[in-house]
């Protein structure tokens, strides 16, 4: 496949990414949040994934500065990324939705907080990150260039790795036992039957 159709197909999903969240992001400002804790660590963290996701890529997309670290990859490659890419869409519009007003782009609770342990939660505690690991293994599949492929599976790495346990611990100290349980049956970003 070219690059051209590649980087039209990568820029498409950037664009499909924000129609999905921006309802769910309207819906939230109603849903006061209780309690933040955004640290200056988890903004560093958003930082970074947008360097990563968004910054990085779109400047290979749109302009030749990062060329220099191009490669080639075959076909079958480009194909398994924009199936990744699907499946990576659909996850992240089936979390929001699950998610429904409960969604926070960082680490917060907020008055209506709900626990969610149906639809797509129901087996996996964090679908949402694993929508996001496709799309940043999608990245690195459709964007044949050493800094724009891996930018994105760089920057969330961190990020994942350094907020999850994090995230769990403030959902224990506001749904106690609930949650405790809620770990039992689930897997963090795969059913558990397959960790
Ligand atoms: N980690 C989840 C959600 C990401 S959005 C996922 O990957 O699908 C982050 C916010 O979602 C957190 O600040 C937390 O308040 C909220 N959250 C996470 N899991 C939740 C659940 N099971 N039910 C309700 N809210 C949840």
């Amino acid at each position: 496949m070219d690059t051209l159709t590649l980087k039209i197909v990568f820029f498409a999903g950037i664009v499909l990414f924000f129609f999905i969240r921006y309802p769910y992001q309207q819906q939230n400002k109603k849903n006061q949040i209780t309690d933040d804790r955004k640290t200056s660590q988890e903004k560093f963290l958003l930082v970074l994934v947008f360097l990563g996701m968004l910054l990085i890529p779109n400047i290979y997309v749109f302009s030749p500065l990062l060329s220099f670290a191009d490669y080639q990859l075959p076909e079958t490659v480009s194909i398994v990324g924009i199936l990744l890419y699907a499946i990576s869409m659909y996850l992240f519009w089936k979390s929001h939705h699950d998610l429904g007003q409960n969604w926070s782009p960082s680490l917060e609770m907020r008055a209506e907080h709900t626990l969610i342990t149906n639809g797509i939660y129901k087996s996996i505690r964090h679908p949402m990150y694993t929508s996001v690991w496709l799309w940043c293994l999608a990245q690195a599949l459709l964007l044949p260039n050493y800094i724009a492929g891996f930018s994105g599976i760089t920057s969330f790495a961190i990020l994942y790795f350094l907020r999850v346990s994090n995230e769990e611990k403030m959902m224990l100290d506001q749904f106690g036992d609930e949650y405790q349980s809620y770990m039992q049956s689930t897997g963090r970003v795969l059913p558990k039957l397959f960790f």
